[in-house]
């Protein structure tokens, strides 16, 4: 089954854009199918995407999985962690308009379109030390395309900004060099076409295309790997930009001595110029690209805001963005301001440590502590046990444990003298009971935000 929905986001993805599919649908689990009854179960983490959903995808969702389980559903349920919605096959949803750029086949009669997506830009692009190395190099290709850093090729794992850059270098070098013919293309539609071509007889016609642009940028040139037949076509497309010393540009998901299942000729191609990759950012640039993105969708959003959805866990700038665009739906929806509970409440508690930015010291800790209690350091490091301040004292523990750099021991030692299996005892006792009592927990989730962003 799970082949089956893996196969259902490729096809949304190559649809209407992998946006959609890190926003909505990765959040969700096929759940069951029951083939009797011809019922897909999903599973949601929340309401919101439950609605959202059902408000929007509905459709896609029938038509998509009814083609690959090869029946016709009569029903599509989603299950949403506490209710059931159950919906009939007969629901008409609207299917949300694709992203539009993908675009028609190129024909020679008109001339070449340059597929580059006009929303990537240089200047939306935030330069961090993850990156800085593959910015510095596309910029410096726009100024003298074809003649610096020829080919360039831009590597790293999926979603962290390599078609960005590619895009930004064709807008930038569009504004430059005006006559400047210029040519994006994904490795994926380059085969295509070359597929076509030699089913139609046009290979001629599809080299003349490529070999009269001034500047080619190849997205995902991993792609073309035990293409045997498509590998010689643009073996020779290269050479022959090359020599006419046009640029190209590349990106590929590992460095090129990498890629698997490509002629050694073309790989030693591949890697003969530039090569530099993009890695995931530190917490700072992630800060900075979330109110980056959230501003070019007209939001202001606060730091803490910012730096609360930096902290999930993600693999990806995408999956970050996705995670930004559902909070930012939910508060217009729920015309709620974003906060750091809304975002709790949308993206769920993040279950990982958070990084913090800066040192935080034991003392710190307790200091910020006591805005919420009357307890004195001096109360905590006694052997007085009243509830409350067993509970302020396991916390301050626990709280110590997950933000400071302090061994067990130096948190005991501090603490009055004690035992570290004291401490241990006391995150015991503290995670305890923040798994049996959601406001305890919430408590001191925000307790611990508030420390480490003092
Ligand atoms: P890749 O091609 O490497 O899989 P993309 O270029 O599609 O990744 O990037 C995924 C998303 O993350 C895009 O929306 C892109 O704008 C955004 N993104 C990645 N890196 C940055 C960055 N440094 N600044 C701003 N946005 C970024
Ligand atoms: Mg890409």
């Amino acid at each position: 089954m799970d082949g089956i929905w893996e196969s259902f986001l490729n096809i949304v993805r190559q649809e209407s854009g992998s946006r959609i599919v890190d926003t909505w649908f990765k959040a969700l689990v096929l759940h069951r199918w029951d083939a009797l009854e011809r019922i897909v179960y999903l599973k949601a983490p929340n309401q919101f995407v439950c609605t959202w959903i059902q408000r929007n995808y509905m459709s896609m969702i029938y038509s998509h999985m009814g083609r690959l389980l090869n029946v016709e559903l009569s029903k599509i349920v989603i299950l949403d962690g506490q209710s059931l919605t159950e919906l009939p096959a007969s629901t008409e949803q609207q299917i949300q308009p694709a992203r539009a750029y993908q675009s028609p086949t190129l024909s020679l009669k008109r001339p070449i379109r340059t597929q580059v997506n006009q929303h990537y830009s240089f200047a939306d692009f935030v330069v961090g030390p993850n990156n800085s190395l593959a910015y510095a190099a596309a910029h410096a290709v726009t100024e003298k395309p074809g003649s610096l850093y020829n080919p360039l090729f831009i590597y790293g794992g999926s979603g962290l900004g390599k078609t960005h850059l590619l895009h930004a270098i064709g807008n930038e070098i569009k504004n430059l060099h005006k006559n400047t013919s210029i040519l994006y293309q994904t490795t994926d539609r380059f085969v295509n076409e070359f597929i076509s071509a030699i089913r139609f007889n046009r290979v001629h016609k599809f080299q003349e295309k490529y070999r009269h642009v001034d500047v080619l940028l190849i997205d995902d040139i991993q792609f073309i790997s035990n293409k045997d037949q498509t590998q010689e076509a643009f073996f020779h497309i290269f050479n022959v930009l090359y020599e006419a010393r046009k640029q190209i540009v590349f990106s590929g998901d590992v460095y090129p001595q990498n890629i698997k299942g490509i002629a050694d000729r073309l790989r030693s191609r591949l890697a003969s110029g530039m090569v530099a990759d993009i890695v995931m950012p530190p917490l700072e640039t992630k800060v900075a690209i979330i109110k980056k993105k959230a501003e070019t969708q007209g939001v202001a959003i606060e730091d803490i805001v910012a730096h609360t959805i930096a902290n999930y866990t993600v693999a990806s700038i995408r999956e970050l963005e996705g995670f930004l665009v559902r909070v930012i739906a939910y508060a217009s929806l729920m015309q709620q301001p974003i906060t750091q509970e809304l975002i709790y409440k949308v993206l769920g508690v993040p279950s990982t440590m958070p990084q913090s930015i800066h040192e935080v010291s034991l003392e710190t800790v307790v200091q910020c502590m006591q805005k919420y209690h009357s307890y004195t350091l001096a109360d905590l490091r006694s052997d007085k046990r009243v509830k409350e301040l067993v509970t302020v004292r396991h916390m301050a523990m626990f709280l110590m444990k997950r933000i400071t750099k302090k061994s067990l021991r130096d948190i005991a030692t501090f603490l009055g003298g004690r035992n570290h299996a004291t401490v241990v005892h006391a995150i015991d006792r503290v995670e305890q009971n923040m798994q049996l009592d959601p406001t305890f927990k919430q408590h001191v989730m925000s307790l611990e935000y508030e420390i480490r962003n003092h």
